[in-house]
């Protein structure tokens, strides 16, 4: 190792047990370090100070689609179809409840994370349907529904503005938001990997409107394509004065590019390295002082390399997950209905006391070692 990585790394260990807060040049000089280790390290440290400590959360949940359509066209979805195009579906609402209700039966989950394609041949009573209906049929699960650019598709559906638009869901029974949708701020990246989808500002104005309706929400990057190091950087500290302003994130979730069934496969990219998703937890963990939450998200990184990440800053490791379409559909191997216990298992073999939480981190459950 370089003497003047040490000091790089020293300085911010320095900066970090004086409780002082990380610059765009501290974030660049993290991510540029190959010291893999000492940023695990700092940032397990640094999660420690900041009131974090051996509990490990997941949350027992049902992925839903309500349809794969979408005009966008990102170049990174392996997920969307045209109307026509073979696979494509929506679901009706009662279609949607009914296979929920039949999950239900079989796991048991708290939260419902749904999330589609923009598609332009349904309507916004289409979407206020869907959460009202599975509101009334499961109560006490919570909806954590539609991504900020679903969110904006809405507005354009409805002619309602993005608050408009949250208040009707809210009413209908939305519970939270997913973070999805954020891929990576710079425009420069934008406009290469998704050229069809609105500016950032939008996500950000559907994000900060949640959070003064009350309404919490996650926040994620989907890294491992085109960005660089400064983007990665300047897209976490973006997220930091959101959540400075509105305190409204409950957690930051890294999402690995995944270039399987996306024109980035025929260009022979492959998945990001471990060190990469190891690396990137770390540096968001440092960087995000402010959010309570990293999750490793299993069903991108696997299980084993999830468990590694619970070192490196991350102390969630999203949930049981009853399907999951998206990653799949771009490559995701992983299997995905985890039961209970294999996630048990699998947070305890790393040391760490597992934690059942809700979607607002409230614990429902815990298994000391
Ligand atoms: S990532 Fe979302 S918005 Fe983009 S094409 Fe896929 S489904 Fe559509």
């Amino acid at each position: 190792m370089a003497v003047t990585e040490l000091s790089t790394l020293e300085a911010v260990r320095e900066k970090v047990e004086a409780n002082e807060r990380l610059t765009f040049e501290d974030g660049l000089a993290l991510m540029e370090s190959d010291d893999l280790l000492a940023l695990g390290e700092l940032a397990d440290t640094a999660r420690r100070l900041w009131g974090g400590d051996d509990r490990v959360y997941f949350v027992q949940n049902l992925y839903l689609n309500q349809t794969n359509v979408c005009r966008v066209k990102c170049k990174f979805c392996a997920f969307a179809r045209t109307e026509k195009q073979d696979g494509a579906y929506t679901h009706t609402p009662d279609e949607l409840v009914e296979d929920a209700l039949r999950q239900r039966e079989l796991t048991g989950f708290t939260e419902i994370h749904m999330v589609g394609g923009e598609s332009p041949h349904v309507g916004f009573d289409y979407y206020v349907e869907i959460v009202a209906k599975l509101h009334e049929a499961m109560p006490d699960v919570h909806l954590k529904c539609f991504t900020a650019s679903e969110i904006h598709h809405m507005t354009k559906l409805s002619g309602l503005t993005h608050e408009g638009v949250l208040r009707e869901l809210r009413a209908a029974g939305l519970g939270s938001l997913p973070g999805g949708g954020a891929e990576v701020f710079a425009d420069r990246v934008r406009r290469l990997v998704a050229p069809g989808k609105e500016h950032p500002d939008f996500w950000f104005h559907t994000h900060r409107t949640a959070h003064a309706l009350g309404i919490p929400t996650h926040c994620t990057m989907l890294y491992g394509h085109v960005e660089t190091y400064e983007e990665r950087v300047d897209h976490l500290l973006r997220l930091r004065d959101l959540q400075d302003e509105t305190g409204g994130f409950l957690a930051f979730i890294p999402l690995a590019f995944h270039p399987e069934n996306t024109v980035f496969e025929r260009r022979g990219w492959t998945f990001t390295p471990g060190s990469d998703d190891l690396k990137l937890i770390a540096v968001s963990r440092l960087l995000l002082d402010n959010v309570a939450h990293v999750k490793a998200y299993w069903i991108m990184m696997g299980l084993p390399l999830a468990q590694v990440a619970l070192h490196f800053g991350a102390d969630d490791v999203q949930g049981t997950v009853v399907r999951e379409e998206i990653f799949h559909a771009a490559g995701a191997e992983t299997e995905t209905e985890q039961k209970i216990e294999e996630l048990v298992r699998v947070i305890q073999a790393a040391g760490r006391i597992a934690v059942q939480r809700d979607t607002l981190y409230n614990e429902v459950r815990r298994w000391e070692p």
